[in-house]
């Protein structure tokens, strides 16, 4: 049947076999029932400066399926985004976000703002801003405790919407957080004019650190320099090792996330964390390069 459609179809149609893989047919027939029957958990992962002192973490969506177990986003936010449940998965993820910072607050615990991330779906779609006033409105929550991450090609999307999509949420006060900066082709200029809050450097830059790679380490600290020339926060992601660490704390960077100080964690242990406050870079030990 494949064959019918000419052979430049025919690439098209077998990469779509590719995808549809039996577990992806699984996992995209039994989203929609996964949400009715909240089969979906937040998991957060600390945010801390160089310090160890927690400053705030990052949602992250985990599936708890019946017959696949713990499914990763990688998995099936993709595939949430085909048939298009992404909108009610993210309205689901911001409502619950928000109700956990009311129960803290209402607790008298301490709260630290929550990163989110959007697709740029929910950003071109109608009705997004209203849906976020709405449930900020609901649980009394103030916009700035939300930081929501969009990756640095949705900022370049050429889409009307979402440019007034995101001027709007910042003028809500939401910091907006530029996800796996240096994976695209966004400029610190365009990301100094749109007055991005934050820019979370990705993990690839960080992974050479560690082994004295000069061509990453100039990129890192040039980098942090300009973005804090620019006055924008900078994160850096997927710290592994002790050496990135030291690195990045001579470098004076902001706010690290990554494996040294915590994988994301479920909700009680993130309170128990909030509660001490800060936490402890993992041993200084001797970690094996990993095979890549
Ligand atoms: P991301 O937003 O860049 O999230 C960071 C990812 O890096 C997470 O993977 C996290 O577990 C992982 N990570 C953190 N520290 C380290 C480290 O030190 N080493 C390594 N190797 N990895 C580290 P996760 O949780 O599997 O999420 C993958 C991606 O799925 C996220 O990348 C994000 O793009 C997407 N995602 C997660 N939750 C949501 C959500 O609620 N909505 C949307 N639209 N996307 C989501
Ligand atoms: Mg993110
Ligand atoms: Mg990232
Ligand atoms: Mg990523």
């Amino acid at each position: 049947r494949a064959k019918k459609l000419g052979k430049n179809n025919y690439q098209i149609f077998s990469d779509s076999i590719d995808i549809s893989s039996y577990k992806q047919l699984a996992l995209e027939n039994d989203m929609r029932k996964a949400l009715e029957q909240n089969q979906f958990e937040l998991y957060y992962q600390p945010q801390v400066n160089m310090e160890g002192r927690i400053h705030s973490a990052e949602a992250l969506v985990r599936w708890n399926h019946p017959d696949w177990g713990t499914v990763s986003p990688g998995e099936f936010i993709p595939l949430a985004e085909e048939n298009h449940l992404i909108h009610d998965l993210t309205s689901w993820v911001i409502e619950e976000v928000c109700s956990q910072l009311k129960k803290w607050k209402t607790m008298e615990k301490p709260v630290k703002p929550i990163a989110i991330n959007v697709s740029p779906l929910c950003l071109m779609r109608n009705g997004f801003i209203e849906k976020i006033k709405q449930i900020l409105a609901d649980y009394e929550i103030s916009a700035h405790l939300i930081q929501l991450e969009i990756t640095e090609n949705t900022l370049l999307k050429d889409n009307e919407k979402i440019q007034s999509n995101l001027k709007m949420l910042k003028q809500l006060g939401l910091a907006i957080a530029i996800d796996d900066f240096g994976t695209g082709y966004s400029s610190l200029k365009y990301i100094h004019d749109f007055q991005v809050d934050i820019l979370k450097l990705d993990k690839l830059f960080l992974k050479e650190l560690a082994h004295d790679n000069e061509k990453d380490k100039a990129i890192v600290s040039s980098v942090i320099h300009l973005a804090k020339g620019l006055n924008i926060k900078i994160i850096a992601e997927g710290v592994e090792r002790y050496e990135q660490y030291q690195f990045l704390k001579q470098k004076d960077c902001d706010l690290i996330q990554g494996f040294l100080f915590s994988k994301p964690v479920p909700l009680e242990t993130w309170e128990e964390m909030m509660e001490t406050g800060y936490l402890k870079p993992k041993k200084k030990m001797y970690m094996p390069r990993r095979k890549e």
